[in-house]
């Protein structure tokens, strides 16, 4: 039975063109770094590729996975544990060049890494609900095939973890639940961030840090516009860790959050939506489906006239096909790259502006430095000490964005530049150019 990637299509052959190279080609030649030492700023450093038999229910599933490490000029290796059925090697690449981005844009000390472990959950629910292995709800399978995944990965890279050499985090499809297996297979607070409340060395608000982030680089949006909360409309996709916090926020302060969508269905209203309602539901139901509000899809979400539209679920989302219909002021990249180099242009074009995910995003990761940094240090960190740190950084960002931006350079060229020229340079001081 096919549950996931088989070992050639984890391993697909080369690399295809991907937006984050070619934003860095761009922007090196801005900067006049050299191709060869471009090249190295690229490449990843370590690829580990594993495929893992997981013991489940008195079956054994071989599932693949892997671990690119990307770049750790500046710290360790830092990025996202995530768990889909269609990961593949070059889409954890492009994640973890993106984490080295990111971190050297928001001026922290990681580096970029990234894991994908690839495994189709609702067929293996069906397929062992089938063999009659398994006869409970959906949620509670996927809640013990996760915990086993984990501790197998655990089993095989947790040496990387132990070393600090690579710390992971959730990503799409993992959470603090994920995170504690590797916390109880190596009992090391500093190995793993991401860890719900009540772990060693668990950092009060990181699960709602990239949210917050998300919000409050709106908010400088905002008030570099004049424009206030109130005033502006919301349509956002994806209703998960991060969408559902920006959400919670954005209402809270007052912004008017037209339209929500999941992988199960969409919620709209014009007047605005009853965002912690919507919130009870999909913790009651798993889903925004049979949510009571008008329903909406992507595609119309994403043709909905509003203030900012924040794609918070899956790369890709915006495209050249759906690029032109788009009809927000300014897309907030709260997912990993969610709109492609073509749909970038496109939009770019017709004059909306883009957030980019290395910036609109970073709330979390910044959230996870505090998280490592307190696990060494012994000390404890606040809810507002971590929300104060989170709007430090994004003030500090901001304002290197801002002094590019200038030079007549988009948001996303600016940062890109920021970034790129802050890892040259650690790269030069530390001879690994
Ligand atoms: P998650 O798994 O908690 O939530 C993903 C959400 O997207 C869910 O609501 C899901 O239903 C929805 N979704 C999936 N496919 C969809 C589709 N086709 N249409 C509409 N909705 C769809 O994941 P997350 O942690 O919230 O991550 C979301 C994105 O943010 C990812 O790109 C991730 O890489 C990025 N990101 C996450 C973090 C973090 O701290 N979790 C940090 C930075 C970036």
């Amino acid at each position: 039975m096919r549950i996931g990637n088989r070992l050639d299509e984890y391993v697909a052959s080369r690399e295809p063109e991907t937006r984050s190279a070619l934003l860095l080609t761009e922007s090196a030649r801005r900067l006049k770094i050299p191709k060869e030492a471009l090249e190295e700023i690229v490449k990843p450093y370590t690829v580990y590729i594993q495929r893992l038999p997981v013991g489940m229910l008195g079956a054994v599933v071989n599932v693949m996975s892997g671990i690119v490490l990307h770049n750790r000029a500046r710290g360790p290796y830092k990025g996202g544990i995530r768990i889909a059925p269609d990961v593949d090697l070059w889409e954890t690449t492009e994640l973890a060049r993106l984490m080295t981005i990111k971190t050297a844009l928001a001026d922290i000390e990681l580096g970029g890494g990234k894991s994908g472990i690839s495994i189709d959950l609702r067929r293996l629910y069906t397929h062992m609900s089938r063999e009659g292995r398994f006869n409970g709800a959906y949620r509670e399978f996927e809640r013990i095939a996760k915990g086993d995944v984990m501790e197998e990965f655990t089993d095989h890279f947790g040496w990387l973890f132990r070393e600090h050499v690579y710390i992971p985090a959730p990503d799409m499809g993992t959470g603090g639940a994920e995170m504690v297996r590797i916390y109880n297979a190596l009992r090391d607070p500093a190995a793993v961030t991401g860890k719900p409340d009540g772990i060693e060395g668990w950092l009060p608000g990181r699960k709602e840090a990239t949210g917050y982030g998300v919000y409050y680089a709106i908010l400088k949006d905002m008030q570099k516009k004049g424009t206030a909360p109130q005033d502006c409309t919301i349509a956002l996709q994806g209703f998960g860790k991060v969408g559902a916090h920006a959400a919670q926020f954005l209402h809270d302060h007052g912004a008017k959050v037209v339209a929500v969508t999941d992988v199960s269905g969409g919620a709209h209203d014009p007047a605005g939506l009853d965002i912690p309602r919507l919130r009870a539901h999909v913790t009651a139901k798993g889903g925004l489906k049979g949510a009571r509000a008008k329903s909406i899809t992507n595609e119309e979400l994403f043709r909905l006239k509003t203030d900012y539209l924040i794609p918070a679920a899956r790369g890709h989302a915006i495209d050249k096909t759906n690029a032109k219909s788009v009809r927000a002021g300014v897309v907030v990249e709260a997912a990993n790259m969610p709109v492609t180099y073509d749909a970038m242009r496109i939009m770019e074009g017709r004059g909306i502006e883009i957030l980019p995910d290395a910036y609109a995003n970073a709330g979390g990761v910044i959230a996870s430095s505090l998280e490592y940094r307190q696990a060494l240090g012994g000390v404890k960190f606040t809810k507002d000490m971590t929300f104060a740190h989170i709007r430090e950084r994004f003030d500090d960002m901001h304002e290197q964005i801002a002094a590019r931006m200038k030079r007549r350079r988009t948001m996303v060229e600016a940062s890109m530049d920021v970034a790129l020229g802050r890892i040259y340079e650690t790269m030069l001081s530390r001879s690994l150019l």
